[in-house]
């Protein structure tokens, strides 16, 4: 069977040459263990902070190891009671044809109740995270005006229709083309968007929002953030997601130059990192699960065929090449 393995650590934007596409030994279920036949994977910004050698919250990848993340798939064969034969799972071990994986570390989906794909996305750890980072981190309240950087993103395009559908004032959300500048309008109900390509961000965000807002949901960091200080409220609130514009810088980029703003405006920046708030999985699906499923809050993937096309989908993904989920299918 195939995996991708760390060839080479980037120094700046990954190529081809970060992998490299190995046979391996079929895997087998020990006890306790599925082996799974993995159908889709997920690529994530994350992943490229691992390909560097620096201590984080998730160890870096190996090199000559294969690569690992979000997938999902059929379990082709069970030494666990608790995940039989013929079921579907998600689990860690990606970037990979068939995996070995701990019936503790796999999560059972029902594929009847939703396509696969969505638990790697909208009903998954994507979903998950504007949740959490909107109610808890940001605490968002009804009749916030929000704003959401790469909003049309896997997370940042369900951050905006969580707003709507809780009542927000006003959705703003950016994104780098004006397809998906008008996918956000038009399709997904944000009350305004812009292409952050077009004009300063910190002018734009001001032309949406004349009042000023009360939420800044942060994907990229950089001017996005330095604008969203500018315009944001007294009390103001941020959840710092993520940094995407500098995960590919070698130098670290310059911090917002009107940090100091917060102190008069008493604004409170919180980052998170999702997998500590693991409790509230439940509530996460229970209030976005039906909205999923009835069609109110709506998801777009970007499906890449074939396991030897996932660093191109990884890379691809930095450069914004897809709109909502980006997933690789493996079989
Ligand atoms: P996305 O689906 O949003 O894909 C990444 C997007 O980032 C691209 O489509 C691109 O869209 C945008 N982008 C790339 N470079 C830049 C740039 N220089 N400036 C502005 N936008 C840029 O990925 P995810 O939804 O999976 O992740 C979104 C963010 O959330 C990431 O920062 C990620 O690290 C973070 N994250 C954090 C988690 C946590 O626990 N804290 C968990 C999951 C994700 P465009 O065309 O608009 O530029």
């Amino acid at each position: 069977m195939r995996e991708i393995r760390l060839a080479a650590r980037p120094q700046g934007w990954p190529t081809e040459d970060t992998f490299e596409m190995a046979e391996a030994p079929m895997p087998e279920a020990g006890p306790g263990q599925v082996l799974v036949r993995n159908v889709l994977m997920s690529v994530d910004p994350y992943m490229r902070g691992r390909m560097n050698d620096v201590k984080s919250y998730v160890p870096p990848f190996q090199l000559g190891a294969p690569l690992d993340g979000g997938a999902v798939g059929e379990v082709v064969a069970s030494q666990s009671e608790q995940v039989p034969m013929g079921s579907y799972v998600v689990h860690g071990l990606g970037w990979r044809e068939y995996a070995a994986v701990n019936a503790a570390h796999a999560r059972v989906v029902d594929p009847e109740q939703a396509d696969l794909s969505a638990y790697l996305g909208a009903l998954g750890l994507t979903g998950f995270t504007a949740y959490v980072g909107l109610i808890d981190i940001a605490r968002f309240q009804e009749g916030d005006t929000v704003f959401v950087s790469g909003a049309a993103g896997a997370v940042g395009s369900i951050v905006g229709q969580i707003a709507r559908e809780r009542g927000a004032a006003r959705v703003i959300g950016s994104a780098g083309s004006d397809e998906k500048v008008r996918h956000l309008t038009d399709d997904l109900g944000f009350d305004v968007a812009f292409n952050y390509r077009d004009a300063p961000v910190r002018e734009q965000l001001r032309e949406a929002a004349p009042d000023g807002i009360d939420v800044y949901f942060d994907n990229v960091g950089g001017d996005h953030l330095e604008a969203a200080i500018g315009s944001l409220k007294k009390y103001g609130r941020v959840a710092m997601c993520g940094a995407i514009a500098g995960y590919n810088e070698t130098s670290a980029p310059a911090g917002p130059r009107n940090l100091a703003l917060a102190i008069g405006k008493e604004l409170n920046l919180r980052g998170f990192i999702v997998s500590n708030h693991n409790r509230r999985m439940p509530d996460f699906l229970a209030e976005v699960g039906p909205l999923v499923r009835d069609g109110r809050i709506r998801f777009r993937e970007t499906i890449v065929d074939g396991l030897e096309n996932a660093p191109a989908a990884f890379i691809g993904l930095l450069k914004g090449e897809n709109t909502g989920k980006m997933l690789v299918r493996i079989s």
